[in-house]
């Protein structure tokens, strides 16, 4: 091997969901200079891989072949110049994937390669679903078989009929067959009572299951109306299916639901409803940005207390400190005021400890927990670095109480430049839901999307806000909100999404 060669490496991506990639999937994405991917294999992997070039393999149509060795060539070109090349490939690169075949051309070609396994299909499909292709009492082996060549299954080779008739069978590529399959099957020996499923998307939120037996799934497939990619499983571990169906069964399975917060900010939101099985949409409607021009204040070792208010206030003050060639010894002898769990974490993540973290950020709460550490305020000295917009009534109160207090802006937050592309993939996606986290974010979304764009949303759109300030400022704006919680923080804006827009009340609804 020519050490001055690239290298391949043959990436599973996995069935779908990209939490599902391998670490050292991952890892390879990262140091990769090229990465060729195909239409199995989930776009946001290449989140991955910012700076390297991504070329797109395609689909596997009838041009397969042609497509082969233009995907074959592409990959010893690349590697020849040096780079570092992730061939990403849907599931296991080695099932049904013309990995091997991918493999021997470098191996013929004298590239280095390397092969990194993932989830296949035809394990994950199913377990998303609920059915273990595998099952004490039910199936003792399992088959993964191609669905691609029906008549091959109609054959009169004995050992391939007898493995048929055997525990769980896990079909690829088989939606257009699934007819001539199940049919197979019965005429082999199979009583067309046999369960059979048929997982489309699987481990996606656009997943969906038709379940039913060897004599029916053809027609349940049909009226369902699944589409590839999808995997047909036939045995008796289906029945299982209706207990441990985990995946399609989460409240807000398939709700489609647009997070219009800050990027930096929307992670919690946007976990939560994952979670619970939404698809979210993240459409950031705020960026934050330093200040045109930033305000100087004293040498920090020269206030008493600096309240950090969020996690970006944290990150500039550091910024600023360091530009000034100080670091976190000149805070000795500050105390540290946070609000939030998340600014605390900030904090923490510097070796500094907390002196002050309110439980709530209300005026009361925080003087009061305050004076208890600090019963004379007077003379004492503030900083307080915070965004522009915020709000102002803890200067205020720390003024009323004799503080100095010197605020700071330590940040902007600006409407982001998103491509014009983005906006109208949100306008057609036809979303259940477009949440509110402030007002910020409802005139923002309303600026960048236009009324042209919302009035299409609301067609299918409901609106969720976190407060009433919130609702009404969207509200004003002509999307009205019918989803909001009693209590204002994030987990009570998400149970408040269930009962609003969860199965139940759909159904209910209904
Ligand atoms: N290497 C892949 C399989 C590629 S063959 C793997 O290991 O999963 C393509 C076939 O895989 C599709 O026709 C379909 O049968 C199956 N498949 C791939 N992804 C799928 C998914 N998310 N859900 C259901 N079937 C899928």
């Amino acid at each position: 091997m020519n050490p001055a060669q690239g290298k391949v490496w043959l990436v599973g991506a996995g069935p779908g969901d990209p939490g599902l990639l391998t670490i050292r999937g991952k890892e390879c994405l990262e140091h990769a200079d090229v990465v060729i991917y195909d239409s199995l294999a989930n776009e946001a992997l290449l989140d991955y891989a910012p700076t390297a070039e991504h070329i797109f393999a395609g689909k596997a149509t009838d041009k397969h072949m042609l497509l082969q060795d233009e995907i074959n060539r592409v990959m010893r070109e690349q590697a020849s110049q040096g780079k570092r090349v992730v061939r990403l490939k849907g599931g296991d690169p080695f099932v049904f994937g013309r990995g091997g075949e991918e493999a021997l051309v470098l191996a013929d070609a004298g590239i280095a390669f390397e092969i990194v396994p993932g989830i296949t299909a035809g394990i994950a499909g199913p377990a998303y679903a609920g059915i273990p292709v595998t099952h004490r009492g039910l199936a003792t082996c399992y088959t993964l078989i191609t669905g691609h060549d029906a008549e091959a299954l109609e054959t009169d080779d004995e050992d391939l009929s007898q493995l048929l008739l055997r525990g769980t069978l896990v079909f690829y590529m088989g939606v257009r067959n699934l007819p001539r399959i199940a049919a197979q099957l019965v005429a082999l020996g199979r009583p067309d009572t046999t369960p059979a499923a048929i997982v489309q998307w699987g481990t996606d939120p656009k997943q969906r299951t038709a379940v039913g037996t060897l004599a029916d799934i053809a027609e349940r497939a049909h009226d369902e109306c699944i589409q590839p990619p999808a995997i047909i499983v036939v045995g008796e571990v289906v029945s299982l299916h209706d207990t441990l169906s985990w995946f399609e069964s989460r409240p807000l399975f398939g709700k489609r639901i647009v997070v219009t917060r800050a990027r930096s900010q929307a992670s919690d939101l946007v976990r939560h409803l994952q979670e619970l099985g939404a698809d979210v949409f993240e459409f950031p409607t705020i960026a934050i940005e330093p200040p045109e021009n930033p305000e100087p204040f004293d040498p920090v070792n020269t206030y008493d207390w600096i309240v950090l208010t969020s996690v970006n206030a944290v990150e500039m003050l550091f910024e600023r400190m360091d530009n000034l060639g100080q670091d976190a010894r000149d805070l000795a002898g500050v105390r540290l005021c946070v609000i939030g769990s998340a600014t605390s974490e900030a904090v923490r993540r510097r070796f500094l400890r907390v002196d002050l973290m309110p439980e709530k950020y209300v005026a009361e709460y925080l003087m009061a927990a305050l004076l208890a550490q600090e019963p004379d305020l007077a003379g004492k000295r503030f900083l307080l670095p915070r965004a522009d917009i915020a709000r102002s009534f803890l200067p205020e109160e720390l003024r009323k109480h004799g503080a100095d207090v010197t605020e700071v802006v330590a940040y902007r937050t600006v409407v982001p430049r998103t491509p014009d592309s983005l906006a109208e993939r949100l306008a057609t996606y036809r979303p259940d839901l477009v949440t509110f986290t402030s007002s910020s974010t409802a005139r923002n979304f309303y600026e960048m999307l236009g009324a042209e764009r919302i009035a299409r949303l609301k067609q299918t759109a409901k609106f969720g806000a976190i407060g009433p300030i919130t609702a009404k400022t969207a509200g004003s704006l002509g999307m009205p909100v019918t989803i909001e919680p009693d209590t204002h923080d994030i987990p009570n804006f998400v149970r408040a999404i269930v009962d609003g827009l969860g199965r139940e009340a759909t159904e209910a609804g209904r």
